[in-house]
């Protein structure tokens, strides 16, 4: 063995083989810098419960997340391309495994909680929508009288309270880190009603090392899938493409490193250098950073400005590139189209829904009225694009069947 836990391996002479000792918490975690979030000094979770033996708090995190039904429906949820219109097109799930893939190599590099950042990639889009920021935009609309929708607080609601998986609680019981890295954005009114873990939206303090690289692994995870999506697709072209100097430059490398090559192979090796040189200018521009400012421990970083960030030349690369996507991809015509239809599925659906709650299943049928808009916004959030469809087809369309 030769990884870190073979100092936990101890010799057993009476049984005349190698016994392994269970890890402690702390030696799960020994090689993280003292500013990086430790499962030891975890503010804890709602519930309380008796420590992991052989895991750490945020290993049984990501476990959690990984067994969710949440995570599940992530497989039929649209990134930007409709689940039925490619195999091939991201998913929420293939995004969030690339997010988490990209996250853990840049806590890695820096010593933080490769652990605590896996399980916040892995859950930070657990609340979206069918259809994607189309659906959000649709039920938020529709949701403007009751609180409004916003997928990020939505996947805080599925962790702490939609899933229904344990004897002892709703929800996941996550620690504190993990749901503070789930919760990247908050409105003033809805971080007043979130207590501990709203302060610092009201207190302009920052979370963990571990959230921030999550958010950050975000942007690069769906900047380059989006262009290759893109391009797959056929509604980007490599020619439109040549006015984004960061995906030029490295196109550029691409074809000197192999002249021989084309198509999908030249696509991927222009957007696996990207991400390259985005996972080590965001490596190197922290690591300057945690010099600069040099955090003592977790609670240090909470009191810093934002710790994980890129070089100023590389965001602004990143920002033409986003720019670039948002104009020429998002706007596209033929995903407005999409977008449309799923806008008249998640408004037909909440408004029938609305009219006559008995269309329900009993379990979001509210007792108390004032509640039914946000057990109708859960039951819609909750579905998959697929089943969204089905279920309006179900509402609207009378056939034979
Ligand atoms: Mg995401």
């Amino acid at each position: 063995m030769t990884d870190r836990r073979s100092d936990d391996v101890q010799h057993d002479p009476a049984a005349g083989m190698a016994a392994i000792a269970v890890p402690t918490q702390e030696a799960f975690e020994a090689h993280l810098a003292p500013y990086a979030a430790h499962s030891a000094q975890s503010r804890g979770r709602r519930y309380s419960e008796a420590a992991p033996s052989a895991r750490s708090e945020f290993q049984r995190d990501r476990d959690r997340i990984v067994h969710s039904t949440a995570f599940r429906r992530l497989e039929y949820k649209t990134q930007v391309f409709v689940n039925h219109e490619g195999d091939l097109f991201r998913t929420r799930l293939t995004h969030s495994l690339e997010v988490a893939q990209i996250a853990r190599s840049v806590a890695r590099n820096l010593r933080m909680n490769e652990d605590l950042v896996e399980a916040i990639s892995l859950a930070h889009d657990l609340g979206h929508t069918p259809f994607g920021h189309a659906g959000q935009d649709a039920l938020n609309e529709c949701m403007r009288e009751h609180g409004g929708f916003e997928h990020n607080l939505q996947s805080l609601a599925v962790v702490d309270d939609l899933e229904e998986h344990y004897g002892a609680f709703n929800g996941l019981n996550l620690c504190f880190e993990t749901r503070e890295g789930i919760l990247k954005h908050c409105s003033r009114d809805n971080a007043r009603r979130l207590g501990a873990l709203g302060e610092r939206f009201l207190e302009g303090r920052q979370p963990s090392i571990e959230a921030q690289i999550a958010n950050v692994a975000d942007e690069i995870a769906y900047n380059n899938h989006d262009v290759d999506d893109g391009l797959r697709s056929g509604l980007l072209t490599i020619e439109q493409l040549a006015e984004v100097e960061l995906w030029q430059t490295h196109y550029d490398t691409a074809r000197r490193d192999f002249p021989q090559i084309e198509g999908r192979r030249l696509i991927h090796e222009t957007v696996r250098r990207i991400i390259n040189t985005l996972i080590v200018d965001l490596i190197d521009t922290t690591k300057l950073n945690l010099v600069r400012y040099a955090p003592a421990s977790l609670d240090a970083v909470r009191a810093a400005p934002a710790l994980v960030a890129h070089s100023d030349a590389i965001a602004a690369q990143a920002a033409t590139l986003k720019r670039f996507l948002f104009k020429n991809l998002y706007r596209h015509y033929r995903v407005m189209r999409m977008a449309n239809k799923a806008r008249r599925v998640v408004v037909g659906l909440f408004d029938a829904f609305t009219e006559d709650p008995r269309l329900l299943p009993p379990s979001y049928q509210a007792v108390d009225e004032a509640q039914q808009s946000r057990l109708i916004a859960h039951y819609i959030a909750g579905m998959t694009d697929r089943y969204a469809v089905k279920e309006y087809q179900r509402l609207f369309v009378i056939d034979d069947n």
